[in-house]
């Protein structure tokens, strides 16, 4: 990488900005990290240039990419803070401040986890901008990651995977998220990974293209006749996506059928249901696969029509309709949304757009936490759930987790002495699926004396189990005793 692609690539979103101060930063940062090198070898600066140019890739603005050229100066090197304040003004040093802020993490497991991703939502509330710098950095660091002690590894992609990149699809930036979320499926899970590697890009390829070539065949000269300018791509899955879907339905890669889907980008909003009418009157369309995004867009913004068709050999198809602009957003997320105000109004942008800060006036009224809960962490914490006892405590429990896993999480008394639920102010069952911000209650029965055996069906938490496990155990060797005498 060399600072002349950055400012090439740079130039090309930005066509009317001097450049000049990349060049500047370039210097600054070489200078201050002579000497340095990674663990990999590398020189230094070579991290610095990847994550400015990762920046450039979603658009960034001047000030950002600036600051993802020095965002390990005062980290890493003899030079401070206001050294780059002095030289390269408030806006940069505050980004640079705000990426160093992120880096340094004392704490272990799930402390490290809430800590962590407290802090990520501080800095973007903050200015998202940094946010976007951390995210490149990692992405830079996730590709250098081979010299890196093995536990040291396993560690950044379980973060990666955790954090960063639920946090990167929450902002809408897939571009980032997606190659987050490969690179860390990569090293978590090396066999998984080339196994449907090969299966995915060399063996299924030319079948795949054959399809779509298929497709394309019969929908461009409908598309032509109605004189609407398009352009159609295909866009195939991540692997780490597909494997994820593989792991939840419980199915082999041949049997994961939207592995792609079709896309086509019209210029304006009318266009997009013009050829939506068009798809569907060529092939029949499924049941409840449509949605109309453009209407109701996505909580983090995204807009769209999606529908799934039974196109050629009755195989289902689905197709994303949008016009060029949101097209980029779905790409660059919150990143575009940036570029384009900032290409509009060319003034000053606001740090953030809407939605983050309402984020930030929730995460204010912490003690709202049901809402904060459904509005934020929902997104985030995508394999979790939060309920509230009574008195208004949050419990953390994984998805699919029941009453008798909240009773163990509270007290293992509480547990040990359940017999029925109260969710949401309604009798409910001990067996019954717990829902995100569910109010729950447990009915407890004094004269119970130990957990029932067939609560382990549905017992999802280790607690929980360990304690049926443990009581039934007992039981049965109780029995056992009982029958055959002598055997303690
Ligand atoms: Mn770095």
């Amino acid at each position: 990488m060399t600072i002349d692609r950055i400012v090439k690539k740079f130039k090309e979103n930005h066509p009317g900005v001097d450049a000049e101060i990349l060049w500047l930063a370039y210097d600054f940062a070489a200078a201050a990290h002579e000497g340095q090198f990674r663990k990999n070898g590398e020189p230094y600066i070579n991290h610095c240039l990847h994550t400015a140019y990762l920046l450039t890739e979603i658009k960034a603005d001047l000030s950002t990419v600036t600051a993802g050229l020095l965002h390990d100066v005062p980290e890493d090197t003899e030079v401070t803070l206001e050294e780059v304040e002095k030289n390269f003004g408030a806006d940069v040093a505050t980004l640079v401040a705000g990426v160093t802020k992120l880096g340094k993490l004392k704490y272990r497991g799930i402390e490290r986890y809430r800590e962590n991703l407290k802090k990520m939502f501080l800095a973007m509330t903050n200015d998202i901008r940094i946010i976007f710098i951390k995210f490149c950095d990692r992405l830079n660091n996730l590709r250098t990651l081979e010299a890196l002690p093995e536990e040291k590894k396993r560690r950044i992609a379980k973060e990666t995977l955790e954090i960063y990149a639920p946090i990167a699809g929450m902002l809408g930036i897939w571009r980032l998220k997606w190659q987050m979320e490969d690179l860390c499926f990569k090293y978590l899970y090396p066999d998984e990974f080339h196994d449907l590697e090969q299966e995915y890009e060399v063996e299924k390829k030319a079948e795949r293209n054959l399809y779509f070539q298929k497709i394309k065949n019969i929908i461009s000269p409908r598309l032509e006749e109605t004189g609407v300018d398009y352009k159609m791509e295909v866009r195939f899955k991540h692997l780490y996506s597909i494997w994820k879907k593989m792991q939840n339905k419980k199915r082999r890669f041949d049997q994961i059928y939207d592995v792609f889907a079709v896309r086509l980008i019209v210029p304006t909003i009318n266009d997009c249901y013009k050829v939506l009418g068009i798809v569907h009157t060529l092939w029949r369309p499924k049941p409840n696969r449509f949605k109309d995004y453009i209407a109701v867009p996505k909580p983090n913004g995204y807009q769209s029509l999606h529908t799934t068709v039974f196109g050629p050999e009755n195989k289902a198809v689905e197709f994303q309709i949008r016009t060029q602009k949101m097209h980029e957003e779905s790409v660059y997320g919150i990143a575009a949304h940036w570029y384009y105000k900032e290409k509009s109004s060319g003034q000053e942008v606001d740090k953030q757009p809407r939605w983050i800060q309402e984020i930030t006036e929730v995460q204010k009224e912490l003690n709202n936490t049901k809402e904060f809960v459904t509005n934020v962490q929902l997104s985030v914490f995508h394999d979790r759930i939060f309920v509230f006892s009574p008195k208004g405590d949050v419990f953390e429990l994984p998805e699919g987790a029941t009453p008798i896993d909240f009773a163990y999480t509270v007290h293992s008394e509480i547990g040990n002495h359940a017999t029925g639920a109260m969710i949401n102010d309604r009798l409910g069952r001990l067996d019954q699926e717990l829902k995100n911000g569910d109010l729950v209650e447990i009915i407890l029965d004094k004269n119970r004396l130990h957990p029932s055996k067939d609560w382990i069906k549905f017992a999802k938490t280790k607690k929980a189990r360990d304690h049926i496990k443990q009581y039934s155990k007992k039981s049965t060797l109780e029995n056992i005793k009982r029958f055959i005498p002598g055997i303690k």
